[in-house]
């Protein structure tokens, strides 16, 4: 198992879409244990196989007991068990949406609110190969929709009102010239080298 480097903004692989996987391999099922390992270690509760430059169409997910009471939904807690959702598709969106402040190990230091749909029905593989579908709401709805939307190229910030995400410009900018800390191994893309020194 690894500890993999966690792509940041804007590494070129986290605007791709992801390619569906084919065939279950032991090589893809390795793969999904360090997906769970880094997450993990980077006290994340989902991370999508591009943000650590990877194309396969997976992503893990580990709400762990985490649950609606955050969304203040009045439901009581329960555990979640963690998720490996292959080539996953959302198929229905409920018409209700909710605010819910987002962050994301591809961006650090970042938050903000996002609007989005309550709930969703996924269709997914699991390790096996299996195809499920799945109703979800509260905060495992939106983790997938967020993980989802990776596998499909585009950022939580994506998803902003056009004033709210010209005000995350400064920040975002400081996460692309590789100024915002984390407290995971990341990856950043030296796009703009000559960039990083003074700018005002
Ligand atoms: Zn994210």
């Amino acid at each position: 198992m690894a500890i993999l480097p966690i792509y940041t903004f804007d590494h070129p692989i986290l605007k791709q879409v992801s390619t569906p996987v084919a065939e279950m391999t032991g090589e893809i099922k390795l793969f999904v244990k360090n997906l769970f390992e880094t997450m993990n270690n980077a006290d994340g509760i989902g991370l999508a196989a591009n943000q650590v430059g990877s194309e396969h169409a997976i992503t893990v997910i580990d709400i762990g007991d985490l649950e609606e009471d955050d969304l203040k939904s009045g439901k009581k807690a329960h555990k979640t068990p963690p998720l490996v959702l292959i080539n996953p598709v959302i198929e229905a969106f409920s018409e209700e949406k909710e605010d819910f402040e987002e962050g994301c190990l591809s961006l650090p230091t970042f938050r903000d609110k996002v609007t989005r749909p309550t709930g969703i029905q996924v269709r997914f593989y699991d390790l096996d190969m299996k195809e499920h579908r799945l109703e979800a709401d509260g905060l495992l709805s939106r983790v997938m929709q967020h993980e989802i939307d990776h596998l499909n190229g585009i950022y939580f910030f994506e998803r902003l009102s056009p004033m709210r995400r010209a005000m995350a410009h400064p920040k975002l900018r400081r996460i692309q010239l590789g100024q915002a800390e984390a407290e995971y191994p990341v990856y950043l893309e030296q796009k703009h080298p000559q960039r990083r020194k003074k700018k005002k």
